[in-house]
């Protein structure tokens, strides 16, 4: 296997026996480690609250991490070797004092790239931020990562951005949207760009509409707490939605470099029509999941689920209808939905393509447009319908495939986005990382949507555990003709 090694470095997991550590960042360590992409001295320190000691935490990673990657990839020679990366350290960081230790830990290592990934609660960013300053932690190479969710209005994610961002620079801050790490989103830009073929088609004369489609099976979990406050506006849109809604409508950026790209996506996000008032009621739907059934199973209301207000107003699906106010996309909507608790799993990007402009064969009475679908999950394709000839008499048409599934045409292992995303972290490439003003722009989309439920929509509509989700959102694309790309 080709080694292709990052710079040496320390990275260090705050939150590091979280679900988030254990089932994401520790398995995409384990096979960069595997696949040699870590430099033989990086090491990985993990800290939290519970009380471990090196082996007792290397215990439970193993256990974690054997169960996260596939069972031919895990190994005993390859968990030893990665093991022996691994340290543990017991520690909250509500506490500043506590810092020191970690310091005497790290050690002096001057240039020595450091990598603070913050897989804690958001209200601990801004202290732990501060309190790696004052120990004196944050060197030339100091960088930082942030989940999601970042604040939760636009007031919250100013005032996380400015107390980081009085420690770290801007180009030091990593904030990450794991679907920018998935293959299939970046095929997308291979498509757009990589391909002539598209963009010529890829404008308001050509496609009619678009579809950003990311629905979950699963309820709210054990996630109430957090989510009961966030709901799927805050959870999903916000970030990861519009960041795909981005990368369907931005320019070409003049090089694939961080600023050039983050430049591009910024230009979509400012020129979203802002939803304000009324409009809430016409191009939004708010929803929220009853009880319901899936395959016989009987599935909770989610005002019964774990940690969750019985009288909640939390939207667990939203529909919307965007618009982008430029001349590439005047008069093309964008709809975006998500929710939970629903009939299938699946997060697609649909764009359905104008129809012919003339009837051309009899018996063809209702031209279909061509329709691009770029699959991310469950799995990772693209497909493109065409028209083509039915076999036998006459003219008929009939919708074909041309499909392209990335397990089938490319035999090696898919990388999890965290791998890709924790090597372009070592690697310093922020590329596919969201930057402060986008963080920005998208809550100054997103906060007016919010009020204005507040304010003239305060009751979600309900709908089946289970179903496709509310009613209202198929009548939404229905007042413009057209319809959710599963029922077509
Ligand atoms: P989690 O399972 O609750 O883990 C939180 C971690 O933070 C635990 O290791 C906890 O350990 C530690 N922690 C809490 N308070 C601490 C303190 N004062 N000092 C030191 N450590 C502390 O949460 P998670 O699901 O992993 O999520 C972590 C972050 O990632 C959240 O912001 C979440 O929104 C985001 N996120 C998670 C996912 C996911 O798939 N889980 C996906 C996207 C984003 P102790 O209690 O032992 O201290």
């Amino acid at each position: 296997m080709s080694a292709r090694y990052g710079k040496a470095c320390d990275i260090v997991v705050f939150g590091g026996t979280g679900d988030l550590a254990m089932r994401k960042l520790l398995p995409a360590l384990f096979y960069l480690h595997r696949d040699r992409h870590l430099h033989p001295d990086t090491r990985i320190l993990s800290l939290a609250r519970a009380r471990h000691d090196g082996g007792s935490y290397r215990k439970l990673v193993r256990r974690h991490v054997s169960q996260h990657v596939a069972k031919a990839d895990f190994d005993e020679a390859t968990w030893d070797g990665f093991a022996e990366r691994l340290d543990y350290l017991t520690l909250d960081v509500s506490q500043r004092v506590e810092f020191a230790r970690l310091a005497r830990h790290l050690g002096e290592q001057p240039g020595r790239v450091r990598v603070f990934y913050l897989a804690t609660l958001p209200d601990l960013f801004a202290p732990t931020a501060l309190h790696l300053e004052s120990a004196g932690l944050v060197n030339a190479e100091a960088r930082i990562v942030l989940e999601k969710p970042l604040g939760d209005s636009l007031k919250t994610a100013n005032q996380i951005n400015d107390r980081i961002g009085s420690v770290f620079d801007e180009s030091r801050v990593f904030r990450i949207d794991h679907f920018l790490g998935k293959e299939a989103v970046q095929n997308l830009l291979a498509l757009r760009f990589g391909n002539a073929l598209f963009e010529p088609l890829w404008r308001n004369g050509h496609i009619d509409h678009v579809q950003i489609s990311v629905l979950e099976t699963v309820g709210v979990e054990n996630r109430g707490a957090y989510y009961d406050h966030a709901g799927a506006m805050r959870d999903m849109v916000q970030n990861h939605l519009l960041q795909l809604l981005c990368l369907v409508a931005m320019e070409a950026p003049v090089h694939f470099e961080p600023e050039a790209v983050r430049n591009e996506k910024l230009k979509i996000l400012e020129a979203l029509r802002p939803i304000t008032g009324m409009d809430v009621q016409d191009q939004t739907v708010r929803g929220q999941y009853s009880k319901g059934k899936r395959a016989g199973e009987q599935l909770p209301a989610y005002y019964f689920e774990k940690s969750v207000d019985h009288d909640s107003n939390t939207e667990t699906y939203v529909a919307l209808k965007a618009e982008i106010d430029n001349w590439r996309w005047a008069g093309v909507p964008f709809y975006l939905r998500t929710g939970k608790s629903l009939a299938q799993r699946k997060s697609e990007i649909v764009i359905q393509f104008k129809s012919v402009p003339h009837r051309l064969f009899p018996g063809n009475d209702t031209p279909v447009g061509n329709r691009l679908v770029i699959r991310l999950q469950p799995d990772e394709s693209i497909s493109l319908s065409l028209m083509a000839k039915s076999p036998g008499r006459g003219m008929a048409l009939q919708e074909v495939d041309l499909d392209l599934h990335f397990d089938e045409a490319f035999q090696r292992r898919r990388w999890d986005a965290y791998e890709r995303l924790l090597l372009d972290v070592i690697q310093g490439d922020a590329t596919l990382f969201m930057r402060r003003d986008e963080i920005e722009a998208a809550w100054r989309w997103v906060d007016p949507i919010i009020r204005g439920w507040r304010e003239v929509y305060r009751s979600p509509k309900r709908y089946a555990a289970g179903s496709w989700g509310p009613e209202a959102a198929d009548s939404l694309l229905e007042r413009a003709g057209h319809v959710w790309s599963d029922e077509r």
